[in-house]
């Protein structure tokens, strides 16, 4: 099995060899054994579940609540020819009965789903008809309530798996507590399975936090001195364009990242920072899922993130090459004053929540029953303007239905162009009496895409330009002028983001959130600030601090700067030694340690001074 293991792994993947945990993990999998990983971010934890699932035959079902993630890794699977295909809430039923049926005749060998996914019956009911040996679950921590991200749907995996004859089970993480930990190996695999966790220590990076009335001015003074690629997250869309205005103006070259941009923006942005064409990323935390960037040197937290996993998670996108790298905190008291709050935003009134629903339904024309494998343009003005509620209210409402499984929202950017008819048949008619020149326009959308009476069907403007000898100009001012007079709707692509009925409308009055979501969910949220607030402010080892948080014994790392704080000299001159031996001093001030030019002028004169450290033709060596 070792050996079938490791020739899937050179034949798709190209690898000589697994990384440390990753040949345990995999070969359990393989011999049949129930495997609960955990591996830190960056640990290839597609592959652990990837390479076991083509050792048995038959289908493996991957459940995972990332979209873009889902689409990124069938991808990947479909370049290394792996057949594989996933079900989202994007795609109407007719696509869906078709990849279901492909998966009935044996043609893919993955299919991703989301946990919403497992409380559709018709779903329940067509798994039935097919041989399913393997179900992964990604993001397992999704199951616990006292995960950073609980997703109810994750409670129906042990019934859906019990659905199937005996398959081979995997969950991965790469964030979990102790507690955590519990809840997966309980509720997923009744504590019968192999727990194999890669330790989550990270030698190569030191956490570092700085108190910082003057963030700003803090941010650059440290950014002059590093070099290589880094990422700088803060917490609003205004301020990663305006620090990274700021940063150019100091000639450190940087791009703004967040969900506001459009597709092109961000996928510019992205490529130019991969190929180390601008230094530095200012993003949201919008800005992380599938980053494979080896060599980021560094991530400051101009913004600090409520939760130790997600603290713990961004700074992990450093130094994937195993190269030092750094992290570094900016962090004052009127942070958590705002955390603090922004917590009570994302559990607004109940009846908020309720009056956002029904606002959905009015402004789409949703009968209660109905609604689901349809998707429906979110336009948070519209519902600001309906609703008489304010963006927060309604930002935190959506992501709670989403949450309690009752609408699943595809960010803009994710999808095709689309149009559905909204005008009854009668109404068309007369439409098509009083302005003839659409007419033949809608005669041939009618005759390209059949099903536009029901579903928001996926549309090519450039098939419409074709078929009706038309610019493709004027094939959207169409679409538009027809959407804007309410006969059909249309969904440009990349243009807005969308929203679709997870399960069928119910009257607003039934909507309920269990208090695992509500009331116990947000004092769990603010532990977690609390330990995050900690976590900055004490004194001691944060490296060490993050480890115990995730239940992991460990010493103090050496690296942070608690750790340097309560080092002497000799260390300092231990990490000179090491690193800068043959160096020139703005090498030394490039080094990404973080210390300020000054710092390094200081220690470099000191240690001249006491004469272990000695200047050879512009460049410093330790003397014997
Ligand atoms: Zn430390």
């Amino acid at each position: 099995m070792v050996a079938k293991t490791l020739h899937l792994l050179k034949k798709y993947w190209g690898y000589d060899a697994f990384r440390d945990k990753q040949s345990e993990i995999v070969n359990a999998s393989a011999y049949g054994e129930h495997v609960f990983a955990l591996l830190p971010t960056g640990g290839g934890k597609s592959i652990c579940f990837q390479v076991p699932a083509l050792c048995h035959k038959g289908l493996c079902i991957v459940i995972t609540p990332l979209l873009a993630l889902m689409k990124d890794q069938v991808e990947s699977l479909i370049q290394k020819e792996i057949p594989a295909a996933y079900l989202s809430s994007e795609l109407n039923n007719f696509e869906i009965e078709k990849i279901l049926d492909d998966c009935t005749n044996r043609k893919y060998k993955f299919l991703y789903v989301s946990p919403e996914r497992l409380e559709n019956d018709n779903f329940i009911a067509r798994i039935r008809y097919l041989n399913i040996s393997f179900v992964a679950i990604d993001e397992a921590h999704c199951i616990s309530q006292w995960g950073h991200d609980f997703r109810p749907a994750y409670r129906t995996i042990p019934k859906f798996i019990q659905e199937l004859r005996d398959p081979v089970v995997m969950a991965v993480t790469a964030t979990a507590t102790p507690q955590v930990v519990s809840d997966i190996a309980e509720l997923i695999f009744n504590n019968d399975c192999t727990i194999i966790q890669k330790s989550f220590a990270r030698k190569n990076i030191g956490y570092n936090a700085l108190y910082s009335t003057q963030k700003e001015k803090d941010l650059v003074e440290r950014m002059q001195v590093l070099q290589g690629a880094g990422i700088v997250y803060c917490n609003s869309r205004k301020k990663t364009e305006d620090l990274a205005a700021l940063l150019n103006e100091k000639n450190i070259k940087a791009l703004p990242y967040h969900a506001g941009l459009d597709l092109h923006k961000k996928d510019l942005a992205f490529q130019k920072w991969k190929n180390n064409d601008v230094q530095v990323i200012v993003a949201t935390n919008a800005f992380g899922m599938g980053i494979d960037k080896p060599d980021v040197r560094f991530v400051f937290h101009f913004d600090i993130p409520s939760q130790p996993e997600a603290y713990f998670q961004e700074v992990g996108r450093a130094g994937r090459d195993e190269q030092p790298a750094l992290g570094l905190a900016l962090w004052n008291d009127s942070d958590f004053v705002q955390l603090k709050k922004s917590i009570a935003m994302r559990y607004p009134p109940k009846e908020d929540i309720a009056t956002v629903y029904q606002t959905l339904a009015n402004i789409h024309r949703i009968a209660i029953g109905s609604g689901m494998n349809e998707l429906f343009a979110l336009h948070l003005d519209q519902i600001a303007e309906r609703s008489q509620l304010n963006a927060n209210t309604i930002s935190a409402s959506l992501l709670l239905l989403e949450r309690a499984g009752y609408i699943s929202i595809l960010a803009r950017g994710l999808h095709r162009s689309r149009v559905r008819v909204i005008a009854s048949k009668d109404e068309l008619r007369y439409f098509v009496d009083q302005n003839p020149k659409h007419e033949d326009f809608l005669r041939s959308l009618f005759r390209l895409y059949g099903s536009i009476w029901d579903f928001a069907v996926p549309i090519s403007e450039y098939q419409l330009s074709v078929l009706n000898e038309r610019s493709k100009n004027e094939v959207l001012t169409s679409l538009n002028d027809l959407h804007k007079l309410q006969i059909l709707e249309y969904l440009p692509a990349s243009s807005t983001s969308q929203y679709s009925y997870a399960k069928q409308r119910v009257a607003s009055e039934e909507i309920s959130f269990p208090e695992s979501m509500y009331e116990e969910r947000r004092a769990i949220d603010e532990t977690k600030l609390q330990h995050m607030q900690n976590l900055l402010s004490q004194e001691h080892c944060r490296e060490q601090f993050v480890l115990r948080y995730f239940g992991e014994d460990a010493e103090p790392c050496g690296k942070c700067d608690a750790c340097q704080r309560e080092r002497a000299l000799p260390t300092t001159k231990e990490i000179l030694n090491a690193c800068l031996t043959g160096k020139t001093l703005d090498e030394l001030y490039a080094w990404p340690v973080p210390f300020n030019k000054e710092k390094i002028i200081e220690l470099v004169q000191e240690a001249l001074a006491e004469g272990w450290l000695i200047l050879k033709e512009n460049k410093y060596f330790t003397a014997k």
